[in-house]
């Protein structure tokens, strides 16, 4: 009798918005290869368009403060994000790029320091999602003087959504999933529709093998914002790469990883985010109706999850 022979995984890393990018794909009817090619020169694509800093649409846009020309990917992106940022009470701001550029986080390289409160002060005065402009109909941004958008918080997950769509595009049928860093999307079910098992790295583990949860993904996505990913460590004071909009500091909702699990993974990447800075409360019970699942892991090392997280935890 006639048995199927396994799908063999391809994987592939590359180094894309700031992270390490990992495709894994099979495919009975085309090169796992060219899969995987497809995928990553879309999140290539992605990093160089909507990065704040370069030549894309999103850096040009900050560096002019207007645009009538845009795209419907970019005003779809834009506009998904103030979207997030509406729903969360503006916890998810993607306005933040001069915070972020104070900080020091919005590159490697970029010198990391406190800054003054005054500096802070002065930032903060050129953010906030609700004065930037956007006309759909004209295909329109318009930002007030001195403010810039960020979408680092929300880019990583478009990326791994679009990269699935190519991959889908060239076979429906594949069958892998791809990881931006904590940002994860399922192509398909593992070969013989089973989930892929991900592991929620424990905050303060020693490595990525310290797993603290199990879900199991059989579609959808899956993303964790901690303060572990970027941060720096004055007088024993951890500052980490997700700022509270409200206060322009370091996030501290006593929230030190955030994991959401959601079918689109830009919106799992906004919504952890978002998570992040909510903290428990609202963040586990709210964020649901936007059909995202929360888990949190706090500072106590007590965690908490949205009703309805633990059926991804059953195989
Ligand atoms: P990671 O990049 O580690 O996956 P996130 O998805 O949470 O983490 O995105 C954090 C990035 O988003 C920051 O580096 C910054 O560019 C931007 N950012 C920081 N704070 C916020 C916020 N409150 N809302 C939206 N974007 C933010
Ligand atoms: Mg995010
Ligand atoms: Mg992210």
């Amino acid at each position: 009798f006639l048995r199927e022979k396994p799908v063999e995984y391809y994987d592939r890393t590359g180094y894309y918005l700031g992270t390490y990018v990992t495709v894994r794909v099979g495919s009975k009817t085309i090169s796992p290869v060219v899969l995987a090619d497809a995928a990553m020169k879309e999140i290539a694509r992605i990093d160089e368009k909507f990065g704040s800093r370069g030549s894309g649409t999103i850096a040009r846009l900050n560096a002019t403060g207007q645009a009538d020309d845009l795209d419907q990917e970019t005003v779809f992106l834009v506009k998904s994000a103030l979207e997030v940022a509406e729903n969360t009470g503006g916890a998810f701001d993607p306005t933040l790029f001069t915070l972020t550029a104070l900080w020091g986080f919005d590159d490697a390289d970029s010198e990391k320091r406190v800054p003054l409160d005054s500096e802070i002060a002065s930032a903060l005065a050129k953010t906030g999602y609700r004065r930037v402009e956007l006309d759909e109909n004209e295909m329109a941004v318009r930002l007030p003087e001195g403010l810039t958008l960020d979408l680092g918080g929300i880019a990583k997950g478009y990326a791994v959504d679009l990269a699935i769509a190519r991959i889908k595009s060239l076979d429906p049928q594949a069958t892998g999933f791809i990881d931006a860093g904590g940002d994860i999307g399922v192509i398909g079910p593992k070969y013989g529709d089973r989930p892929w098992i991900v592991g929620i790295r424990d905050p303060r583990g020693k490595s990525v093998q310290d797993v603290i949860e199990y879900i199991y993904l059989y579609d959808g996505a899956v993303a964790t914002s901690g303060d572990y990913e970027r941060f720096f460590i004055v007088d024993g004071i951890r500052y980490h790469h997700i700022l509270d909009p409200k206060t322009g500091n370091p996030s501290r909702s006593g929230v030190i990883s955030a994991t959401v699990i959601n079918k689109s993974a830009m919106l799992a990447d906004a919504y952890a985010t978002a998570a992040f800075v909510m903290g428990k409360d609202p963040g586990i019970t709210f964020l649901p109706r936007y059909g995202t699942l929360v888990f949190l892991v706090m500072e106590d090392r007590s965690t908490f999850k949205s009703p309805g997280f633990e059926v991804y935890q059953q195989k």
